[in-house]
Protein backbone atom coordinates (compact mmCIF):
# COMPACT_ATOMS: atom_id res chain seq x y z
CA UNK A 1 0.00 0.00 0.00
CA UNK A 2 1.22 3.12 -0.61
CA UNK A 3 2.32 5.29 2.03
CA UNK A 4 3.65 8.97 2.23
CA UNK A 5 6.02 9.90 4.57
CA UNK A 6 6.29 12.69 7.01
CA UNK A 7 9.54 15.26 5.71
CA UNK A 8 10.69 14.62 9.72
CA UNK A 9 10.66 10.84 9.00
CA UNK A 10 12.97 11.06 5.87
CA UNK A 11 15.73 13.49 7.15
CA UNK A 12 18.01 11.13 7.91
CA UNK A 13 18.22 9.15 4.44
CA UNK A 14 16.19 10.36 1.53
CA UNK A 15 17.64 11.23 -1.31
CA UNK A 16 21.10 9.28 -0.15
CA UNK A 17 22.40 5.75 -1.44
CA UNK A 18 24.95 4.33 1.07
CA UNK A 19 26.11 1.67 -1.42
CA UNK A 20 27.58 4.86 -3.71
CA UNK A 21 29.77 5.45 -0.54
CA UNK A 22 31.05 2.33 0.60
CA UNK A 23 27.92 1.44 3.33
CA UNK A 24 28.60 4.79 5.02
CA UNK A 25 24.99 5.47 7.20
CA UNK A 26 25.89 9.09 6.46
CA UNK A 27 26.06 11.02 3.58
CA UNK A 28 30.12 11.80 3.70
CA UNK A 29 31.25 15.20 2.92
CA UNK A 30 31.97 15.40 -0.77
CA UNK A 31 34.98 17.88 -0.55
CA UNK A 32 36.00 17.95 -4.02
CA UNK A 33 36.18 20.81 -6.53
CA UNK A 34 35.64 18.30 -9.86
CA UNK A 35 34.18 15.08 -10.85
CA UNK A 36 35.90 12.70 -13.24
CA UNK A 37 33.88 11.62 -16.33
CA UNK A 38 33.98 7.61 -17.37
CA UNK A 39 34.34 8.82 -20.80
CA UNK A 40 34.61 12.41 -22.99
CA UNK A 41 30.86 11.04 -24.55
CA UNK A 42 29.17 10.80 -21.02
CA UNK A 43 30.93 14.38 -20.48
CA UNK A 44 29.24 15.76 -23.18
CA UNK A 45 26.29 14.75 -22.27
CA UNK A 46 26.03 16.15 -18.98
CA UNK A 47 27.57 18.99 -20.33
CA UNK A 48 24.48 19.42 -23.17
CA UNK A 49 21.87 19.05 -19.83
CA UNK A 50 23.55 21.19 -17.46
CA UNK A 51 23.59 24.11 -20.31
CA UNK A 52 20.48 23.51 -21.31
CA UNK A 53 20.98 22.74 -25.02
CA UNK A 54 18.87 19.62 -24.86
CA UNK A 55 16.29 18.31 -22.39
CA UNK A 56 17.51 15.37 -20.12
CA UNK A 57 16.13 11.94 -21.69
CA UNK A 58 13.37 9.97 -20.07
CA UNK A 59 15.91 7.14 -18.56
CA UNK A 60 18.93 8.90 -18.86
CA UNK A 61 20.96 8.93 -15.43
CA UNK A 62 23.17 12.22 -15.37
CA UNK A 63 26.33 12.72 -13.56
CA UNK A 64 28.14 15.00 -11.42
CA UNK A 65 30.16 17.76 -13.30
CA UNK A 66 31.83 20.34 -11.04
CA UNK A 67 31.38 21.21 -7.67
CA UNK A 68 29.94 25.02 -8.59
CA UNK A 69 27.07 23.68 -10.59
CA UNK A 70 26.60 19.97 -8.57
CA UNK A 71 27.66 18.50 -5.74
CA UNK A 72 26.62 15.63 -3.80
CA UNK A 73 25.94 17.31 -0.87
CA UNK A 74 24.17 20.09 -2.14
CA UNK A 75 21.44 17.58 -4.08
CA UNK A 76 20.61 15.24 -1.83
CA UNK A 77 20.29 18.63 0.94
CA UNK A 78 18.25 20.32 -1.47
CA UNK A 79 16.51 16.89 -2.42
CA UNK A 80 15.17 17.52 1.20
CA UNK A 81 14.64 20.74 1.44
CA UNK A 82 11.71 20.10 -0.88
CA UNK A 83 9.88 17.93 0.82
CA UNK A 84 9.34 20.70 3.75
CA UNK A 85 7.82 23.21 1.44
CA UNK A 86 6.39 20.88 -1.25
CA UNK A 87 8.77 22.18 -3.71
CA UNK A 88 9.46 21.04 -7.40
CA UNK A 89 12.87 22.33 -6.77
CA UNK A 90 15.57 23.98 -3.93
CA UNK A 91 18.73 25.70 -4.56
CA UNK A 92 21.20 26.06 -1.87
CA UNK A 93 23.36 29.57 -1.55
CA UNK A 94 26.43 30.47 0.77
CA UNK A 95 23.77 32.99 2.76
CA UNK A 96 20.50 34.06 2.76
CA UNK A 97 21.30 36.96 1.48
CA UNK A 98 23.06 35.99 -1.89
CA UNK A 99 19.66 33.69 -2.13
CA UNK A 100 17.68 36.14 -2.54
CA UNK A 101 19.70 39.13 -4.25
CA UNK A 102 20.22 36.15 -6.66
CA UNK A 103 16.05 36.12 -6.90
CA UNK A 104 15.93 39.86 -7.43
CA UNK A 105 18.52 39.71 -9.90
CA UNK A 106 17.12 36.73 -11.92
CA UNK A 107 13.53 38.10 -11.99
CA UNK A 108 13.89 41.66 -12.73
CA UNK A 109 15.45 44.21 -15.44
CA UNK A 110 16.22 47.81 -15.50
CA UNK A 111 12.66 49.80 -15.95
CA UNK A 112 10.65 46.92 -14.19
CA UNK A 113 8.93 47.94 -10.65
CA UNK A 114 9.12 45.57 -7.68
CA UNK A 115 5.82 46.17 -4.89
CA UNK A 116 7.56 45.18 -1.64
CA UNK A 117 6.38 44.70 2.27
CA UNK A 118 7.66 47.01 5.05
CA UNK A 119 9.52 46.16 7.11
CA UNK A 120 11.73 43.99 5.40
CA UNK A 121 15.12 42.07 6.85
CA UNK A 122 17.86 44.88 7.07
CA UNK A 123 20.09 43.89 4.01
CA UNK A 124 17.29 42.97 1.66
CA UNK A 125 16.06 46.62 2.74
CA UNK A 126 18.98 47.93 1.55
CA UNK A 127 19.49 46.17 -1.53
CA UNK A 128 16.30 47.18 -2.74
CA UNK A 129 16.97 50.88 -1.61
CA UNK A 130 20.81 51.42 -2.78
CA UNK A 131 21.09 48.50 -5.15
CA UNK A 132 18.07 48.13 -7.72
CA UNK A 133 17.89 51.76 -8.47
CA UNK A 134 21.34 52.02 -9.48
CA UNK A 135 20.34 49.37 -12.43
CA UNK A 136 17.09 51.05 -13.14
CA UNK A 137 14.97 49.26 -11.06
CA UNK A 138 11.68 51.19 -9.69
CA UNK A 139 10.63 50.13 -6.00
CA UNK A 140 7.25 50.54 -4.27
CA UNK A 141 6.90 49.57 -0.26
CA UNK A 142 3.67 48.73 1.56
CA UNK A 143 2.74 48.74 5.09
CA UNK A 144 1.45 45.66 6.31
CA UNK A 145 -2.74 45.77 6.89
CA UNK A 146 -3.48 47.11 3.24
CA UNK A 147 -6.43 45.05 1.68
CA UNK A 148 -5.92 43.79 -1.92
CA UNK A 149 -8.16 46.50 -3.08
CA UNK A 150 -5.61 48.80 -1.83
CA UNK A 151 -2.62 47.20 -2.76
CA UNK A 152 -3.84 47.27 -6.58
CA UNK A 153 -4.74 50.94 -6.27
CA UNK A 154 -1.33 51.62 -5.28
CA UNK A 155 0.43 50.00 -7.84
CA UNK A 156 -2.20 51.62 -10.26
CA UNK A 157 -0.96 55.23 -8.69
CA UNK A 158 2.50 54.05 -10.26
CA UNK A 159 3.65 55.12 -13.44
CA UNK A 160 5.59 52.16 -13.84
CA UNK A 161 2.34 50.15 -13.22
CA UNK A 162 2.64 47.96 -16.41
CA UNK A 163 6.58 47.10 -15.84
CA UNK A 164 5.44 44.81 -12.18
CA UNK A 165 7.32 42.35 -12.28
CA UNK A 166 7.91 40.88 -9.04
CA UNK A 167 5.79 41.46 -5.42
CA UNK A 168 8.54 40.72 -2.64
CA UNK A 169 7.22 40.10 0.87
CA UNK A 170 8.10 38.69 4.51
CA UNK A 171 5.84 37.87 6.68
CA UNK A 172 5.32 37.86 9.94
CA UNK A 173 7.27 40.52 9.54
CA UNK A 174 10.41 41.80 11.25
CA UNK A 175 10.66 42.76 14.03
CA UNK A 176 7.08 43.57 14.95
CA UNK A 177 4.80 40.38 13.80
CA UNK A 178 2.50 41.95 11.34
CA UNK A 179 1.27 39.68 9.09
CA UNK A 180 0.74 39.77 5.39
CA UNK A 181 -1.86 38.00 3.32
CA UNK A 182 -0.39 35.66 0.88
CA UNK A 183 -3.07 34.86 -1.32
CA UNK A 184 -4.50 38.40 -1.71
CA UNK A 185 -0.92 39.12 -2.87
CA UNK A 186 -0.82 36.57 -5.53
CA UNK A 187 -4.38 37.56 -6.53
CA UNK A 188 -2.56 41.54 -6.97
CA UNK A 189 0.06 40.00 -9.20
CA UNK A 190 -2.23 37.97 -11.47
CA UNK A 191 -3.69 40.93 -12.18
CA UNK A 192 -0.95 42.30 -13.07
CA UNK A 193 0.31 40.05 -15.71
CA UNK A 194 1.34 41.02 -19.36
CA UNK A 195 3.58 38.60 -21.17
CA UNK A 196 5.59 38.30 -18.48
CA UNK A 197 4.62 36.86 -15.46
CA UNK A 198 4.44 38.93 -11.73
CA UNK A 199 6.53 36.74 -9.23
CA UNK A 200 5.19 36.57 -5.74
CA UNK A 201 8.50 35.94 -3.71
CA UNK A 202 8.34 35.19 0.45
CA UNK A 203 10.70 35.56 2.74
CA UNK A 204 9.87 32.90 4.82
CA UNK A 205 13.19 32.87 7.19
CA UNK A 206 10.74 33.50 10.07
CA UNK A 207 8.42 30.29 10.35
CA UNK A 208 9.90 28.09 7.67
CA UNK A 209 9.98 25.86 7.26
CA UNK A 210 7.64 24.21 9.67
CA UNK A 211 4.57 27.01 10.39
CA UNK A 212 4.25 28.74 7.27
CA UNK A 213 4.12 27.33 3.62
CA UNK A 214 4.04 30.32 1.24
CA UNK A 215 3.97 27.86 -2.04
CA UNK A 216 0.57 26.66 -1.04
CA UNK A 217 -1.08 30.04 -0.71
CA UNK A 218 0.04 30.81 -3.97
CA UNK A 219 3.60 32.56 -3.70
CA UNK A 220 6.25 31.57 -6.93
CA UNK A 221 9.49 31.58 -4.95
CA UNK A 222 10.23 31.42 -1.44
CA UNK A 223 13.43 32.27 0.07
CA UNK A 224 15.19 31.37 3.42
CA UNK A 225 18.24 32.28 5.43
CA UNK A 226 19.47 28.89 6.44
CA UNK A 227 21.38 30.32 9.23
CA UNK A 228 18.44 30.72 11.07
CA UNK A 229 15.49 27.70 11.92
CA UNK A 230 17.51 25.69 9.13
CA UNK A 231 20.72 25.60 10.20
CA UNK A 232 19.62 26.51 13.92
CA UNK A 233 23.07 26.09 15.78
CA UNK A 234 24.02 29.86 15.11
CA UNK A 235 27.06 27.96 13.17
CA UNK A 236 26.93 28.75 9.43
CA UNK A 237 25.46 30.88 7.08
CA UNK A 238 23.59 29.82 4.46
CA UNK A 239 20.44 30.59 2.34
CA UNK A 240 18.16 28.35 -0.06
CA UNK A 241 15.34 29.04 -2.90
CA UNK A 242 12.63 27.01 -3.59
CA UNK A 243 9.46 26.88 -5.97
CA UNK A 244 8.17 25.68 -9.45
CA UNK A 245 10.38 24.02 -11.96
CA UNK A 246 10.79 26.47 -14.37
CA UNK A 247 11.48 29.30 -12.29
CA UNK A 248 14.33 27.48 -10.10
CA UNK A 249 15.78 26.41 -13.46
CA UNK A 250 16.76 29.98 -14.10
CA UNK A 251 17.60 30.53 -10.30
CA UNK A 252 19.85 27.52 -10.41
CA UNK A 253 21.62 29.12 -13.68
CA UNK A 254 21.92 32.54 -12.23
CA UNK A 255 23.56 30.58 -9.10
CA UNK A 256 26.01 28.92 -11.58
CA UNK A 257 27.14 32.08 -12.82
CA UNK A 258 27.60 33.72 -9.65
CA UNK A 259 29.05 31.21 -8.59
CA UNK A 260 27.15 31.78 -5.07
CA UNK A 261 25.93 28.09 -4.20
CA UNK A 262 27.08 26.68 -0.80
CA UNK A 263 29.96 24.81 -0.44
CA UNK A 264 29.62 20.97 0.52
CA UNK A 265 30.73 21.59 4.15
CA UNK A 266 27.87 24.09 4.51
CA UNK A 267 25.40 21.18 2.67
CA UNK A 268 26.58 18.39 4.84
CA UNK A 269 26.20 20.58 8.44
CA UNK A 270 22.75 21.37 7.28
CA UNK A 271 21.98 18.04 6.80
CA UNK A 272 23.27 17.06 9.77
CA UNK A 273 20.71 20.16 11.16
CA UNK A 274 17.47 19.27 9.25
CA UNK A 275 17.51 16.04 11.11
CA UNK A 276 16.58 17.74 14.53
CA UNK A 277 14.48 20.59 12.68
CA UNK A 278 10.93 19.84 13.77
CA UNK A 279 11.66 18.93 17.37
CA UNK A 280 13.84 21.92 17.60
CA UNK A 281 10.95 24.34 16.41
CA UNK A 282 8.58 22.74 18.41
CA UNK A 283 9.96 22.89 21.49
CA UNK A 284 11.48 26.48 20.53
CA UNK A 285 7.54 26.97 20.22
CA UNK A 286 6.56 25.85 23.18
CA UNK A 287 9.22 28.00 25.53
CA UNK A 288 7.57 31.07 23.11
CA UNK A 289 4.14 30.37 24.28
CA UNK A 290 5.44 30.07 27.91
CA UNK A 291 7.56 33.39 27.42
CA UNK A 292 4.89 35.63 26.14
CA UNK A 293 2.15 34.66 28.58
CA UNK A 294 4.74 35.55 31.04
CA UNK A 295 5.90 38.93 29.60
CA UNK A 296 1.87 39.73 28.53
CA UNK A 297 0.86 40.45 32.27
CA UNK A 298 4.05 41.98 33.48
CA UNK A 299 3.68 45.33 34.65
CA UNK A 300 7.20 46.58 32.81
CA UNK A 301 6.08 45.50 29.48
CA UNK A 302 3.72 47.22 27.65
CA UNK A 303 3.13 45.26 24.55
CA UNK A 304 3.94 41.77 23.02
CA UNK A 305 3.85 40.98 19.53
CA UNK A 306 3.53 37.52 19.26
CA UNK A 307 1.28 35.66 16.37
CA UNK A 308 -0.11 33.55 19.62
CA UNK A 309 -1.51 36.62 21.04
CA UNK A 310 -3.21 38.26 18.03
CA UNK A 311 -6.63 38.82 19.30
CA UNK A 312 -9.68 36.55 17.64
CA UNK A 313 -11.85 38.12 14.86
CA UNK A 314 -9.24 41.06 13.99
CA UNK A 315 -8.34 40.86 10.41
CA UNK A 316 -4.54 39.46 11.45
CA UNK A 317 -6.44 36.89 13.16
CA UNK A 318 -8.13 35.69 10.11
CA UNK A 319 -4.69 35.77 7.87
CA UNK A 320 -3.05 34.13 10.69
CA UNK A 321 -5.66 31.04 10.70
CA UNK A 322 -5.61 30.71 7.48
CA UNK A 323 -1.61 30.69 6.36
CA UNK A 324 0.04 29.72 9.63
CA UNK A 325 0.32 26.28 11.31
CA UNK A 326 1.83 27.59 14.47
CA UNK A 327 2.63 30.57 16.14
CA UNK A 328 6.61 30.75 15.77
CA UNK A 329 9.07 31.12 18.68
CA UNK A 330 10.17 34.60 17.31
CA UNK A 331 8.18 37.39 20.03
CA UNK A 332 9.19 41.55 20.64
CA UNK A 333 7.92 43.13 23.36
CA UNK A 334 8.00 47.48 24.16
CA UNK A 335 9.24 47.59 27.83
CA UNK A 336 8.17 50.34 29.68
CA UNK A 337 10.25 53.32 29.22
CA UNK A 338 13.44 53.94 27.17
CA UNK A 339 16.33 53.21 25.52
CA UNK A 340 18.61 53.41 28.87
CA UNK A 341 15.36 50.65 29.86
CA UNK A 342 15.89 48.35 27.12
CA UNK A 343 19.81 48.34 27.53
CA UNK A 344 19.30 47.90 31.02
CA UNK A 345 17.29 44.58 30.49
CA UNK A 346 19.64 43.19 27.75
CA UNK A 347 22.98 44.40 29.92
CA UNK A 348 21.06 42.55 32.38
CA UNK A 349 20.04 38.83 30.90
CA UNK A 350 22.24 36.04 32.01
CA UNK A 351 21.21 32.84 30.17
CA UNK A 352 19.67 34.70 26.71
CA UNK A 353 22.71 36.12 25.16
CA UNK A 354 22.46 39.78 23.52
CA UNK A 355 22.99 39.04 19.87
CA UNK A 356 21.53 39.60 16.54
CA UNK A 357 20.60 36.63 14.17
CA UNK A 358 17.62 34.22 14.93
CA UNK A 359 16.33 30.45 15.20
CA UNK A 360 19.33 28.86 16.80
CA UNK A 361 19.06 26.55 20.08
CA UNK A 362 20.29 29.07 22.38
CA UNK A 363 18.08 32.40 23.01
CA UNK A 364 19.38 35.15 21.42
CA UNK A 365 18.18 38.75 22.71
CA UNK A 366 18.59 41.72 20.35
CA UNK A 367 17.68 45.79 19.98
CA UNK A 368 16.19 46.35 16.83
CA UNK A 369 15.91 50.29 16.43
CA UNK A 370 19.86 50.41 16.82
CA UNK A 371 21.03 47.16 15.65
CA UNK A 372 19.53 44.95 13.29
CA UNK A 373 17.18 48.11 11.83
CA UNK A 374 19.50 50.81 12.56
CA UNK A 375 19.93 51.10 9.08
CA UNK A 376 15.89 51.74 8.42
CA UNK A 377 15.03 55.98 7.89
CA UNK A 378 13.26 57.19 11.34
CA UNK A 379 10.24 58.05 9.62
CA UNK A 380 10.12 54.51 8.62
CA UNK A 381 10.70 53.04 12.17
CA UNK A 382 8.04 55.57 13.75
CA UNK A 383 5.51 54.21 11.18
CA UNK A 384 6.19 50.29 11.95
CA UNK A 385 6.71 50.91 15.62
CA UNK A 386 10.01 49.88 15.88
CA UNK A 387 10.60 52.06 18.98
CA UNK A 388 13.30 53.02 21.72
CA UNK A 389 11.77 50.52 23.99
CA UNK A 390 11.24 47.50 21.89
CA UNK A 391 13.43 44.07 22.22
CA UNK A 392 13.70 41.32 20.29
CA UNK A 393 14.13 37.83 21.10
CA UNK A 394 14.26 34.52 19.60
CA UNK A 395 13.42 31.79 22.09
CA UNK A 396 15.92 28.87 22.22
CA UNK A 397 15.44 25.48 23.11
CA UNK A 398 16.48 25.77 26.66
CA UNK A 399 14.08 24.99 30.00
CA UNK A 400 11.57 27.61 29.39
CA UNK A 401 11.47 28.20 33.59
CA UNK A 402 15.11 29.11 32.97
CA UNK A 403 14.24 31.48 30.33
CA UNK A 404 11.63 33.46 32.33
CA UNK A 405 13.90 33.19 35.13
CA UNK A 406 16.40 35.23 33.32
CA UNK A 407 13.54 37.64 31.63
CA UNK A 408 12.09 38.46 34.82
CA UNK A 409 15.42 38.69 37.41
CA UNK A 410 16.34 41.61 33.78
CA UNK A 411 13.09 42.96 33.90
CA UNK A 412 13.54 43.43 37.94
CA UNK A 413 16.86 45.90 36.93
CA UNK A 414 15.07 48.23 35.02
C1 LIG B 1 19.07 36.72 8.50
C2 LIG B 1 18.01 37.02 7.52
C3 LIG B 1 18.31 37.22 6.16
C4 LIG B 1 19.74 37.20 5.63
O1 LIG B 1 20.31 35.95 5.73
P1 LIG B 1 21.90 35.70 5.88
O2 LIG B 1 21.96 34.22 6.00
O3 LIG B 1 22.37 36.44 7.09
O4 LIG B 1 22.53 36.23 4.64
C5 LIG B 1 17.26 37.45 5.31
N1 LIG B 1 15.97 37.52 5.76
C6 LIG B 1 15.67 37.35 7.05
C7 LIG B 1 14.24 37.43 7.47
C8 LIG B 1 16.66 37.09 7.97
O5 LIG B 1 16.34 36.93 9.26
Amino acid sequence: MEHKMKPESLMMTYGYKPELSEGAIKCPIFQTSTFVFKTAEEGKAFFEVAYGKREQMPNEELGLIYSRINNPDLEILENRLCLWDNADDCAVFESGMSAITTVLLEFLAPGDLILYSNPLYGGTDHFIHHFLPKIGVHTLAFMPGKSEEELVELVNASPYKDKLKMIFIETPANPTNDLIDIEACKNVANKFNSENEVIVAVDNTYMGPLWQHPLKHGADLVMYSATKYIGGHSDIIAGAVLGRKDLMKRVKTLRTFLGNMAGPWTGWLLMRSLETLKIRMEQQQLNAIEVANYLKSHPKVKKVNYLGLIKEGTEEYKIYKKQYSGSGAMLSFDIIGEEKDAFKFLNSLKLIKLAVSLGSTESLAEHPKSMTHAGVDDEQMKEMNITDSLIRISVGVENYNDIIWDIDQALSKV
